[in-house]
């Protein structure tokens, strides 16, 4: 039998991370905050590779993290406990314990149930960690209704209720010390006027809180500023300037309160891409397919939220004919498909694809489904499985 062998030796699929871009992208940040009391905390959940988290730790960026296995890498990567703050609707006990005994700069809480956890462990470790409070502002962030979180029928946050109840609660709580007040209303937002009605309704909470809780020391806005994912190259740094403006002049009112940034996205998307290589062209009557070594396990998005990344014919010879193709991964799932329609020089068994804007959410998110060997970095938190006997009736 004859088999073609594959033109490429490369070594697919892989995460490709231009380190220029990433540097310019830190460097476009700290330009535009410089002279402002505005602290950014990179997201990790957005890329938790140890090299990009070193990167970022060593430009003097503080770290926004979701879990006890964020915080012990932050610290790992060289951020400073000071500068981490810890999110998250379903925090452990275990994971709290990881935040009070690092003594982390903030805690941001999401429910009033949570705070009690907090303020009884803190008790026990004899510590008096500082708290923020999440709340929910419900402004509508304009992006995929999946990655909204500042909604009032979204999870995230104190409702309005607890708030209320948490003040009946106030005295009881002495272990902790409740400072700040915390947002993050999505990702992907590409309308500053989004940002500039979370800084109105802000404006109108503040006093809210100082009244009822005390002074106010730490404001966090989260995160969520959008990249351009149809024109990586024309766009590779985002619109920082009109972000951070967009807060200057949206909180000029607030004087010597520190403002907290918490991007994960646009720090690290621009700077990464997938690699992979064709596997099989494979035609119909009316569409050809390009069958990837690369899937929905090593990048979720189209699969999770139908994004679209720029796909691109890498080393493309200039007389290939344009051809339009399925670019679909080889997970057994009929959304394991990176893209429809799309037109591409002319695909080869052995052709390196690269799929761009791929610094965000891909490694992080990537899955052993279909048992995939993990690429990249391979920093997966420990999983245990717990068997049980099945019992037949
Ligand atoms: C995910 C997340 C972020 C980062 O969002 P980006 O859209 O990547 O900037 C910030 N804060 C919190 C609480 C998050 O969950």
């Amino acid at each position: 039998m004859c088999t073609k062998k594959l033109k490429s030796m490369e070594n697919t699929p892989y995460y490709f991370y231009d380190l220029d871009v990433l540097d310019a992208t830190l460097e476009a940040i700290k330009s535009n905050i410089m002279g402002e009391s505005f602290y950014v905390h990179y997201a990790i959940k957005a890329n938790n590779n140890m090299e990009i988290l070193k990167r970022i730790a060593k430009n003097n960026f503080g770290a926004d993290c979701v879990s006890g296995w964020e915080i012990e890498t932050a610290i790992e990567a060289g951020f400073d406990p000071q500068s981490i703050v810890f999110a998250g609707v379903g925090k452990t006990d275990e994971e709290i314990i990881i935040a009070l005994t690092h003594k982390i700069g903030m805690i941001n809480c999401e429910s009033l149930e949570e705070i009690h956890v907090i303020n009884q462990l803190a008790t026990q470790l004899n510590v008096c960690p500082k708290i923020a409070l999440r709340l929910n502002p419900n402004v509508n962030a304009l992006t995929h209704e999946k990655i909204s979180t500042g909604l009032a029928e979204n999870k995230f946050g104190l409702t309005v209720l607890e708030f209320k109840a948490l003040l009946n609660d106030l005295s009881e709580l002495n272990s902790i010390d409740i400072t700040g007040l915390h947002f993050h209303i999505g990702s992907q937002i590409t309308t500053m006027d989004v940002f500039a009605n979370l800084c109105e309704r802000i404006l109108e909470i503040i006093p809210e809180f100082e009244q009822k809780i005390g002074p106010l020391t730490s404001l966090n806005v989260g995160g969520g500023l959008g990249i351009d994912y149809d024109q990586p190259d024309l766009n590779a740094i985002p619109d920082f300037q009109g972000y951070f403006n967009t807060f200057k002049k949206g909180l000029t009112s607030l004087v010597n309160i520190p403002v907290h940034f918490e991007l994960g996205r646009s720090i690290v998307a621009q700077c990464g891409s997938l690699r992979t290589k064709v596997l099989y062209v494979k035609r119909s009557e009316n569409k050809n397919f390009a069958v990837m070594d690369a899937g929905m396990t090593e990048l979720m998005r189209p699969a999770l939220y139908g994004s679209v990344h720029k796909i691109e014919k890498l080393n493309a010879d200039p007389v290939d004919v344009a051809q339009f193709y399925d670019v679909v991964g080889p997970i057994c799932e009929s959304s394991d498909c990176f893209g429809k329609d799309i037109r591409l020089p002319e695909l080869h068994r052995g052709d390196i694809v690269t799929i761009r804007s791929c610094g965000a959410y891909a490694e992080s998110m990537s899955l052993r489904y279909n048992g995939r060997e993990a690429i990249g970095n391979n920093l997966k938190p420990k999983v245990s499985t717990s068997l049980r006997m099945l019992k037949y009736a």
